[in-house]
């Protein structure tokens, strides 16, 4: 695979993302995936899905799990129901996980991604060290399919992960950076926290952001990249500086608007382009 190129973040029966025709006809040639349906998670389907994915000439290069109840209604209701943070929903979701890399490795795909949801700062409560040992467990599963598992940033601080990721004690262990997240949810710069992450960072969506008027306690607004405060330029300069040559993952999530996602995400398909020129080339 060359240095940083394209993706998309998609979906075929699941999540906000766009359909692999897109990226197809946009002539992207990689995409991450949300997990589709437990029902569909079939080994046939698995083989027809590699079988297009040959056909299109796309490859896949992370398999994100979501749940159902999951909501992203507010930050509140965020806390109380995304990832393997409820312990009402946790051994359940869990076993979901493991379902879903089980499937990635039908799929040949070694990363398998996700937002834990809101782990508690204080690393003192028992909530937290359940978290943590949920996350060894789901680690070890990934291994046994020789699969990594990336973080997804955003709710937590750079610092709160990094201190995360070194108690769960796990080699498999990384996180997919979202820069328009930590904007979103109001955690934190994000080309401050991308340097302290550094090669902890292996996967990256990019997508932009405006932040809200009351960080941290309302939502910012996701943005067509380019038209937010992230500074993609700076992003990728620094994307260089820690060493990261992976995909350039676009997400724009306005599913309910299909037409504008597809448009909005060519427009960053080109910007991510002359970029890329011009910062590697
Ligand atoms: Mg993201």
């Amino acid at each position: 695979m060359a240095d940083w190129p394209i993706g998309v973040f998609t979906s075929i029966d699941a999540g906000l993302g766009v359909k692999l025709e897109v990226a197809h006809e946009l002539e992207i040639p990689t995409i991450q995936l949300h997990a589709p349906q437990r029902s569909t998670r079939t080994p046939e389907n698995a083989e027809q899905f590699l079988l297009k994915l040959e056909e299109m000439g796309i490859e896949l290069t992370a398999v994100f799990g979501g749940f159902e109840g999951e909501s992203y209604a507010d930050i509140p209701t965020v806390c109380k129901t995304v990832g393997l943070v409820p312990a009402d929903t946790r051994a359940e979701r869990l076993q979901e996980m493991k379902e879903i890399s089980d499937f990635s490795r039908l799929l040949g795909c070694d990363v398998i991604a996700l937002h834990l949801g809101f782990v508690p700062h204080d690393t003192t409560l028992a909530l937290y060290s359940e978290v943590v040992e949920v996350t060894r467990i789901l680690c070890d599963h990934a291994s046994q399919n020789d699969q990594a598992v990336h973080l997804e940033t955003g709710q937590e601080t750079a610092e709160s992960l990094l201190k995360f990721i070194a108690d769960t004690q796990r080699e498999n262990l990384f996180i997919n950076f979202d820069p328009a997240n930590m904007i979103l949810y109001g955690t934190g710069q994000p080309i401050d926290a991308l340097k302290q992450l550094g090669t902890l960072v292996r996967s990256v969506h990019c997508k932009d952001a405006l932040w809200s008027q009351q960080p941290g306690e309302s939502w910012g607004q996701e943005v067509p990249l380019g038209e937010g405060q992230v500074d993609i330029e700076a992003y990728l300069t620094t994307l260089k500086e820690i060493g990261y040559r992976g995909p350039l993952t676009i997400e724009r999530e306005i599913p309910q608007e299909p037409e504008r996602q597809r448009q909005e995400i060519q427009h960053a398909a080109g910007l991510l382009q002359s970029l890329r020129s011009k910062l590697l080339d």
